[in-house]
């Protein structure tokens, strides 16, 4: 199998997040890849480099303006007085000002504000080509699987909270959102999202939300209690020509491997019954019972039964990494989640 990765995805480093009121360092680190590649490694996967995109690809999915905004944002940043190492917003459009005919900035604190959803996406000078060399993975991986081959992407930053013109939770492209969108342009007729990230995958959702031809299915924790906080309610099922097409599986704080792999039956039920020719996986190990951040408490045999019902599908898939923050157990996860697929 193979694993797509590019070393350039190291260089962002993002600092800031807050907490709770409290300024944390962000989790959100170079190490997490290392790890997982270490575990490649160990897997003896073919470690690719993938191929460079074209525009096209990108724009299938994000704004050009939302591009742009990532790629010259830092520069612009730098060129303002006082300013700090990356750009964090201090303030987004209210729904009240989007009501009263609110419009993006000429101001890079004003875009800030526009294109991001939250405090946890800081923007620094090396975001733009991580984030590129992911998606970038993630294309590639969806391409083995246009071809029949399941691939993974080492995608870090991770993808999922991104919306096409909106970064957010550690994430700015969309990684399976532009796999599943390049293997629609693959030949793939319908094409299944199934993402197993312990938290609510809006940015995909969001995304696919009128679509009928790309199915998105979502087990995480509930969001009354846990990021994203406003939406992957089970009620959310999708609008205009998509209704019906996305599936949100909302658990419980503390849900184990039987509630989460009940859940993810359902799913894979749910994604068959649609007739996807196709699957992108959105692969997060936050809802470990190690995770720094638990909400969900799943073990590693759990995630090697996830595997094997995802694999027992027999759909070529491109696995697409996401979130998972305890760098000592990640590498463990993915070995056990790889070799039971
Ligand atoms: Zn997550």
């Amino acid at each position: 199998m193979k694993a797509f990765w590019d070393p350039i995805q190291l260089t962002h480093q993002p600092v800031f997040f807050l907490q709770r009121g409290q300024l944390r360092q962000n989790f959100e680190v170079p190490a997490r890849a290392e790890a997982l590649l270490v575990a490649c490694r160990e897997m003896g996967l073919s470690i690719t480099m993938p191929a460079n995109l074209t525009n096209s690809a990108l724009t299938a999915v994000h704004s050009a303006e939302y591009l742009d905004f990532l790629r010259t944002g830092p520069s612009a940043w730098a060129k303002m007085a006082d300013h700090g190492p990356e750009l964090v917003a201090n303030i987004h459009p209210s729904p009240e000002m989007l009501a009263n005919g609110a419009r993006p900035s000429a101001t890079i604190v004003g875009q800030t504000g526009w294109f991001t959803a939250d405090t946890s996406c800081p923007v620094g000078p090396h975001t733009w080509q991580a984030s590129l060399a992911a998606a970038c993975g993630a294309i590639a991986a969806a391409d083995e699987a246009a071809a029949g081959r399941t691939a993974y992407a080492l995608a870090r930053p991770p993808g999922h909270h991104a919306y096409a013109a909106r970064a957010g939770g550690h994430c700015y492209l969309n990684n399976a959102a532009l796999a599943a969108q390049r293997l629609r342009a693959r030949g793939a007729g319908r094409v299944a999202v199934l993402d197993i990230d312990s938290h609510h995958g809006n940015g995909t959702q969001g995304i696919f939300w009128e679509r009928p031809d790309v199915f998105f299915a979502s087990l995480h924790g509930d969001p009354n209690a846990y990021y994203p906080w406003y939406v992957g309610h089970a009620d959310e099922r999708g609008g205009g020509d998509g209704i019906g097409c996305t599936l949100n599986l909302p658990l419980r704080q503390g849900s184990g491997d039987d509630v989460w792999l009940a859940a993810l039956d359902h799913a894979i039920e749910e994604i068959r019954r649609f007739g996807a020719d196709a699957l992108v996986v959105s692969l997060g190990f936050d809802a470990s019972e190690h995770e720094p951040l638990r909400f969900l408490s799943v073990t590693q045999e759990g995630f090697a039964r996830a595997a094997a019902a995802i694999g027992a599908t027999r759909l070529p898939a491109a696995i697409i990494q996401e979130g998972g923050y305890n760098t000592n157990v990640i590498g463990a996860l993915l070995k056990r989640f790889l070799n039971a697929l």
